[in-house]
C-alpha cells in the first residue's frame, strides 16, 4: 500500500477556515491517529483526503502519486481509498457477502473465495457472509465494513471514528480486531478519533489536530512523556 504525503493543506467552507496549512506524512502499512477534540477538522481532512471535499490550497499525494494541487484534482473514486464510517453504513437488503463485494468489478463479485479471505482477515466466522447484516452485533458489522472498505485492495484506508457507535465492552476487542486486519493487509491507514486512549493503543504515529493545525505529531509514548504544548498536555494527560 502507498505512503500519503500532505502539503500546506488549507480548507475554508466560505469564510469558515477549517483546515489552517496541515503538512503531514504517513509512512507505507504504518497507522496515524488523528486525534484531536470535536470541531477541531479531523472529518474535514478526512473528507479532503479522500476527495470528497475539494481543497482550497495545498497538495496530496498517495504513493508519490499527486491527486491534488491548485492544477490537479484526481476524483474520489479513481484515488482507491477505503472509507469506513462511524456507523459502518452496511446495506441492509444485502447478505454480508453482497456488503463485502460490492465495490468490486462485477466479474469479482462472485468470487466467495475472496468474501471468505476478507472474512478471515477481519477474524469473522465464514458462516457470516450469507446473514443479514442487522443478525450481527455492532462490532461484527463495523469488522463488515472494513472487511468491505479492504475488498478492492485500496491505496489507503480512511477509518472515521469507527468505534464511537459501539458500547465499551464490544470497543476494545474490535478495536483489536481492526488493527490486526489493518496489519494483516499492510494497510496504510488514519483512524481519526476524539478517545485519547485509542489513538495511543492503536497508532503507530498519533497526530494532534487543534483548531485546524496540526500541533505535535509523534509516536505515542513520546506524545504522552513529551507534550509539546500545555493543550497537548492536558488532552493526552487524561487518557491513561
Ligand atoms: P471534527 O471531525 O474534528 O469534529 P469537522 O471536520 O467535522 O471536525 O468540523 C470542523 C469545522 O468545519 C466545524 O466548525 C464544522 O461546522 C465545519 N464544517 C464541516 N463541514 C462543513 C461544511 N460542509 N460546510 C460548512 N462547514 C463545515
Amino acid at each position: 500500500m502507498s505512503d500519503l504525503t500532505l502539503r500546506g493543506l488549507h480548507k475554508a467552507f466560505g469564510d469558515h477556515v477549517v483546515l489552517r496549512g496541515v503538512d503531514l506524512s504517513v509512512k507505507n502499512g504504518s497507522l496515524l491517529a488523528l486525534l484531536g477534540p470535536s470541531g477541531s477538522g479531523k472529518t474535514t481532512l478526512l473528507r479532503t483526503v479522500c476527495g470528497f471535499e475539494r481543497a482550497s490550497q495545498g497538495t496530496i499525494e498517495i504513493g508519490g502519486r499527486q491527486v491534488e494541487s491548485d492544477e490537479i484534482y484526481v476524483r474520489a473514486e479513481a484515488r482507491r481509498i477505503g472509507y469506513v464510517s462511524q456507523e459502518g453504513s452496511l446495506f441492509p437488503h444485502l447478505s454480508v457477502a453482497e456488503n463485502i463485494v460490492f465495490g468490486l468489478p462485477s466479474q469479482q463479485r462472485r468470487a466467495r473465495h475472496r468474501v471468505d479471505e476478507l472474512l478471515e482477515l477481519v477474524g469473522l466466522p465464514l458462516s457470516c457472509g450469507d446473514r443479514p447484516p442487522h443478525q450481527l452485533s455492532g462490532g461484527q458489522q463495523q469488522r463488515v465494513a472494513l472487511a468491505r472498505a479492504l475488498a478492492p485492495s485500496p491505496s489507503l484506508v480512511m477509518l472515521d471514528e469507527p468505534f464511537s457507535s459501539l458500547d465499551a465492552s464490544l470497543r476494545a476487542e474490535t478495536r483489536q480486531a481492526v488493527a490486526d486486519a489493518l496489519a494483516h493487509a499492510g494497510a496504510t491507514a488514519v483512524l481519526v478519533t476524539h478517545d485519547q486512549s485509542e489513538a495511543l493503543s492503536m497508532g503507530h504515529e498519533v497526530a494532534v489536530l487543534w483548531d485546524g493545525r496540526l500541533i505535535q505529531i509523534a509516536a505515542p509514548d513520546v506524545l504522552y512523556r513529551r507534550p509539546v504544548s500545555r493543550e497537548v498536555a492536558s488532552f493526552v494527560g487524561e487518557a491513561l
